[in-house]
């Protein structure tokens, strides 16, 4: 009884703070806590790494070309361009002699910012695609949390190992020159592998495949805003790629293996930069997205 008098004390004393001083609740925990989508229309709102989606749609846990993996992270949602481009792409994979893809995580039911991982993957547009190939499609949940994917990069992170295989650079193929697909991430050593190796003519696929940091268990296919989605910001494309003959394999590509890498061993002293720190997407509160997000978070 002592309990629940002090538990209304405090929530009392709660209330009555000015709305400013209450703490602010991060967007990330709020959006976490949403099991379902919101029942709404179909909506990418805000940029892939600020906003939310609404009227989102769940990749079937399975399908004969596909596997979701990691099911108790409950991200297997997006809009239904990326539900349909996931399974196209699944089925597609046989040509590049894939039985189907496993499928990593894409959004959160309303999206939003995540607790753990991703900057981005806050507007159902973007997906992580396992460098594994299939070995069974009849996966358990179990089986499914413990099953790990495979680095196909080198320790040193300059080249590809031994896990980086033809039917890899097949299937990232399909996956960018689908015209759904603004760009797809792969570690910089998988990038320089496929550059090196796709014909002169065959090329134009490249310039969508962009070189980033980590993404060596998995890709990251990003989708174009979808036509209804007028809330939805896209990236610009790589200038630097674009005015280079359009594939991106040039000195900037091998900056990520030879300046980033020394500059990740050897942080260099730089002026620290005035002003306040941005904040992290896992830092955001609602106020930071935007405004149309707080309808998607309430909706029913
Ligand atoms: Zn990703």
């Amino acid at each position: 009884m002592k309990r629940i008098i002090m538990l209304a004390a405090a929530t009392l004393l709660a209330l009555s703070l000015p709305q400013e001083m209450r703490a602010e609740k991060l967007a990330n925990k709020l959006f976490g806590a949403r099991a379902t989508a919101s029942h709404q229309a179909p909506q990418a709102i805000g940029t892939y790494a600020r906003g939310c989606g609404a009227g989102m749609v769940q990749l079937p846990e399975s399908g004969p070309t596909w596997q979701v993996m990691r099911l108790s992270r409950n991200r297997n949602w997006g809009q239904p361009e990326l539900v349909q481009y996931l399974v196209d792409l699944s089925q597609r994979a046989r040509a590049a002699g894939w039985r189907g893809i496993y499928v990593g995580d894409m959004s959160q039911p309303r999206g939003g910012p995540m607790t753990s991982g991703h900057a981005s993957h806050q507007i159902g547009l973007d997906a992580d695609i396992w460098m594994l190939p299939p070995s069974s499609l009849q996966l358990s949940a179990g089986q499914r949390e413990k099953l790990s994917s495979i680095s196909i990069r080198t320790d040193d992170q300059t080249r590809i190992n031994g896990n980086w295989s033809a039917s890899h650079m097949a299937l990232i193929r399909l996956a960018a020159m689908d015209p759904r697909v603004d760009r797809v991430f792969v570690a910089a050593a998988a990038k320089i592998a496929m550059c090196n190796t796709a014909g002169r003519k065959d090329r134009a696929w490249l310039q969508k495949v962009r070189p980033i940091q980590g993404h060596n268990f998995h890709f990251h296919v990003r989708l174009k805003c979808p036509a209804g989605s007028p809330l939805c910001r896209a990236q610009g494309q790589g200038v630097a790629e674009l005015s280079k003959g359009g594939d991106g394999c040039d000195e900037s590509l091998n900056w990520w293996v030879t300046t980033y890498l020394e500059e990740l061993r050897n942080p260099p002293k730089r002026a620290k930069p005035s002003g306040p720190r941005p904040r992290t997407p896992r830092e955001f509160t609602m106020s930071d997205l935007p405004k149309q997000c707080a309808a998607v978070l309430s909706a029913g």
